[in-house]
């Protein structure tokens, strides 16, 4: 038996390793699976080239084997194993890649499917063991080998007499500690969780024997245990087959297993990118929202792979946040990964792709639009608002790209309507595109500011989520036409005799106007005769950039208490309580108080703002009544 120390650079890096390099003891899983499967592979490449050396799938496979007596796990593979010289080199020297050497021995491309490259994998083993041993033999020798470290000072090599080609590992596992469990990984069903997670892809097999209780044929009372060899991943990625081979349930299933989420996808998206970044996607839209959708906790982003192992559950920087609700995973062979294999090394491959991403969401939702309007609309109850957020987000940075994914309640088709239809179908005059704020639809069907827009027969669109308004003054127009909110003061749709009428009427009603003016002071910025309303008698509209629906949303934001609406009363000239007004002008100026007052508030009920004094209020009308 040979005895030999790491050298003095290992040590540090093997401290290293253990202590900090992974964030996750579980990983090291993944890193032995990983080694065994680059084994098999190299047996693989080598046979292409080297006519002597037959390949039969069947006879390459990995297998984990707990054994919770001795507390110890093997990972056993039928690959290339180890020369002596290829043990010393490739595990008694910390940072060294037999399989980089590999892949520059035989000049393979970039892209290659070998998965190691920073030689440093094997000693995430020492994270859960007190004691490393592992037998090999190699493809090119007779002999065996018995290799064996503590982690800390040295190994020992020594001759085994090993049967078969191939490597097994042992893994002596720690004992338990107080926070630490280590059992977890003596478990058959944490083992195939962990298979699952990060090796479901890996191209061999990946067996376990499985232990299951069955009724007894004769006496169903009684329970067998039946052990079973199972392999445990699935191998190919679905994202790696041909879409012609799959249909819709094998989608339905790839979101089901991945837990995706409790619903059915809406729709998913299947992508093969070719070009200056290579990957292979799976994409897809809920049927529902998440749970946890709107609050702190929700993390938005898509699982990451590289070369079918998983490097990042949720890899946030591949998608914008207007696409948050997008469930899938990716799969590149370029990323650059650190030496932990968790974290990338930068982000030019993410953000190349995170870019065609969205690009390709995009015109999927804008063909969805375009072909199944009703599937589209479904989507759009759900995430639009997600989308409108987008619009408005990073001060309408990709308003351009999100704006034909917009729809609208309309008043005259009364179903949702895009901003495209809107403008195609407006009469020529119209030079507008109108809209109007409210709780719901019922509420702005009520509003009296609309009644001038209806009747000259425009389309209006109805905003009922609070963001609607932010994103449309974001968008500020579409197709050079401007939005206009029907409650804003500039409607300017009359015509010229209305308009001098209106002069003539202002002008004789100035008084009775400056006097409203002065009982409501601060609450309004003017008090004036409207030329919008038909059959209500007052209205409120609005100055200036806030719109009142706006007021009430910033008003609910902690830091927005104070801003406010520049509002104008506006009186209807033609409603018969104006002619009481004009009366108690006239007559009675506690009246004109009175009145002025009860029509405020009342404005102030139509737009759905809270009443500053409702006793003052139900005090008033009880003064009318008497
Ligand atoms: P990497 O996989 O990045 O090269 P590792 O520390 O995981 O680094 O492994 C170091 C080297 O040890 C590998 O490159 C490979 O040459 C060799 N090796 C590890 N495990 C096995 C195995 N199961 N069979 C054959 N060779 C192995
Ligand atoms: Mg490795």
């Amino acid at each position: 038996m040979e005895k030999k120390q790491f050298q003095a650079e290992s040590k540090r890096l093997l401290e290293m390793m253990v202590h900090s390099i992974y964030s996750q003891k579980e990983i090291f899983l993944r890193e032995l699976i990983s080694n065994a499967s680059d084994a098999i592979d190299k047996i693989y490449y080598k046979a292409l080239t080297d006519e002597n050396i037959s390949f039969n799938q069947e006879d390459y496979f990995i297998k984990i084997v707990p054994n919770k007596e001795a507390r110890t796990l093997t990972i056993q593979d039928t690959g290339i194993g180890m020369t002596k010289e290829e043990l010393e080199d490739n595990l008694g020297v910390i940072a060294k890649s037999g399989s980089l050497a590999f892949k520059k021995e035989i000049d393979m491309q970039d892209g290659q499917e070998i998965i190691g490259q920073f030689g440093v994998g094997f000693y995430s083993s020492f994270m859960v063991a007190d004691k490393v041993t592992v037998y090999t033999r190699s493809l090119y020798s007779d002999e065996g080998f018995k290799w064996e470290s503590d982690g800390v000072e040295g190994y020992t090599i020594e001759s085994y007499d090993k049967p078969e080609v191939g490597t097994e590992i042992v893994i002596q596992l720690k004992e338990n500690a107080d926070e630490e469990n280590y059992d977890e990984f003596l478990d058959d069903y944490q083992l195939q969780n962990l298979i699952k997670k990060y090796s479901d892809f890996i191209r061999y097999p990946i067996k376990m024997d499985l232990t299951e209780k069955h009724p007894q044929e004769d006496n169903e009372e009684e329970m067998v245990e039946v052990t079973e060899e199972k392999t445990i991943n699935s191998m190919v990625p679905i994202w790696r087959k041909n879409k012609q081979e799959l249909n819709d349930e094998d989608y339905e299933g790839f979101y089901q297993e991945k837990r995706f989420g409790f619903d059915k996808p809406l729709s998913h998206l299947h992508i093969s990118v070719d070009g200056m970044v290579r990957f292979q996607s799976i994409l897809y839209i809920p049927e529902q929202l998440p749970f946890n959708y709107y609050s702190q906790d929700f993390e938005k982003g898509l699982e990451l792979y590289s070369n079918g192992v998983l490097i990042m559950d949720k890899c946030a920087d591949l998608l914008p946040d207007h696409f948050s609700f997008i469930r899938g995973i990716v799969d590149s062979e370029d990323l650059s990964l650190n030496i932990s294999r968790e974290i990338l090394q930068q982000d030019r491959q993410v953000k190349l792709i995170a870019k065609n991403i969205e690009k390709k969401i995009k015109n999927h939702l804008q063909s969805m639009l375009k072909n199944d309007r009703e599937k589209y609309e479904t989507f759009y109850k759900t995430f639009g608002r997600q989308i409108k957020y987008g619009v408005y987000a990073d001060f309408g940075a990709n308003k351009d790209s999100l704006k034909d994914l917009l729809l609208f309640h309309s008043s005259s088709e009364n179903k949702l309507v895009s901003l495209k239809e809107y403008v195609e179908r407006m009469p020529e005059e119209q030079e507008h595109i109108y809209y109007a704020t409210g709780e719901s639809h019922e509420r702005i069907e009520k509003l009296p500011q609309t009644e001038l827009v209806k009747d000259k027969g425009y389309e209006i669109l109805y905003f009922t989520d609070e963001v609607d308004e932010f994103a449309i003054r974001m968008l500020i127009n579409y197709d050079d036409k401007d939005f206009k909110n029907v409650s804003s003061g500039d409607l300017d749709l009359e015509d010229e005799e209305t308009k001098q009428e209106a002069e003539k009427q202002k002008e004789e009603h100035k008084d009775l106007l400056t006097e409203m003016k002065e009982i409501l002071g601060d609450k309004v910025k003017d008090v004036r005769l409207s030329t919008r309303l038909k059959s209500h008698p007052v209205c409120l509209s609005a100055e200036g950039e806030v719109s009142i629906e706006m007021e009430k949303v910033l008003r609910q934001m902690p830091d927005n208490q104070n801003i406010e609406a520049t509002k104008v009363l506006e009186i209807n000239n033609k409603h018969d309580i104006f002619n009481a007004l004009v009366h108690a002008h006239e007559s009675d100026k506690e009246k004109v108080k009175l009145y002025t007052n009860i029509l405020y508030n009342q404005a102030l009920l139509i737009e759905g703002l809270p009443i500053e004094d409702p006793v003052a209020l139900t005090n008033d009308m009880c003064k009318v009544m008497v």
